[in-house]
């Protein structure tokens, strides 16, 4: 795999289509296993979720629904904001068990600001699922359920993550080249 150029950055090849392709299907092996007979309802939030969240539902073999959430806290290469729901829940929650679908907890500024607003409508539970998570910068404490990789603080893009709106059409995973 080559580097790529995104703007005016160059990423490496970080984690490979086959590596990514392996973790999902065992992040749906597990979830599979947990939530049979519980229909789950799958939240995905947009917009970098979204190849994740098609990947792992294909890969799903017991009843699950699933529904799309948008919100926005992210600008360039660092976390900043507020979180703003701007689309909002089409289907009811309450007393159902929910599982978040996110790219990649960074901060845990997103899930912690969001999860209230589910808890407020009673769901029966909510588990977390992302394929990637930066330990190290951890600002607000949200437990990760299903993680795909564990990955250092250095800002990755593909497979549905952007940078300044490019890079999402990728199979594999980038890391910026400093
Ligand atoms: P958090 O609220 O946990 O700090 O950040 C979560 C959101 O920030 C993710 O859903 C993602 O949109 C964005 N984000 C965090 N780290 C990265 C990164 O390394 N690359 C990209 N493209 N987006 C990131």
């Amino acid at each position: 795999m080559d580097t790529i150029r995104i703007h005016d950055k160059t990423f490496n090849p970080y984690i490979s289509e086959e590596a990514i392709r392996g973790k999902v299907h065992e992040i749906a092996t597990a979830l599979n296993r947990d939530y049979r007979d519980k229909n789950p309802i799958f939240i995905a939030i947009l917009n970098g979720a979204f190849i994740f969240a098609a990947d792992l539902f294909k890969s799903l073999s017991i009843d699950a629904e699933i529904s799309f959430i948008k919100l926005a806290s992210y600008k360039g290469m660092k976390s900043s904001g507020h979180v703003i729901s701007v689309i909002g829940l089409d289907i009811e929650i309450f007393n159902r068990h929910l599982v978040i679908l996110e790219d990649i907890v960074d901060t845990g500024k997103t899930l912690h600001e969001f999860l209230p607003q589910l808890w407020h409508n009673q769901p029966a539970s909510i588990r977390i699922a992302a394929l990637l998570h930066k330990p190290a910068a951890k600002e607000f404490q949200v437990n990760v359920d299903y993680t795909g990789f564990e990955i250092p603080d250095k800002f990755v893009v593909g497979y549905g993550l952007d940078y300044n709106g490019l890079g999402r059409n990728t199979a594999a995973i980038y890391q910026l080249f400093e």
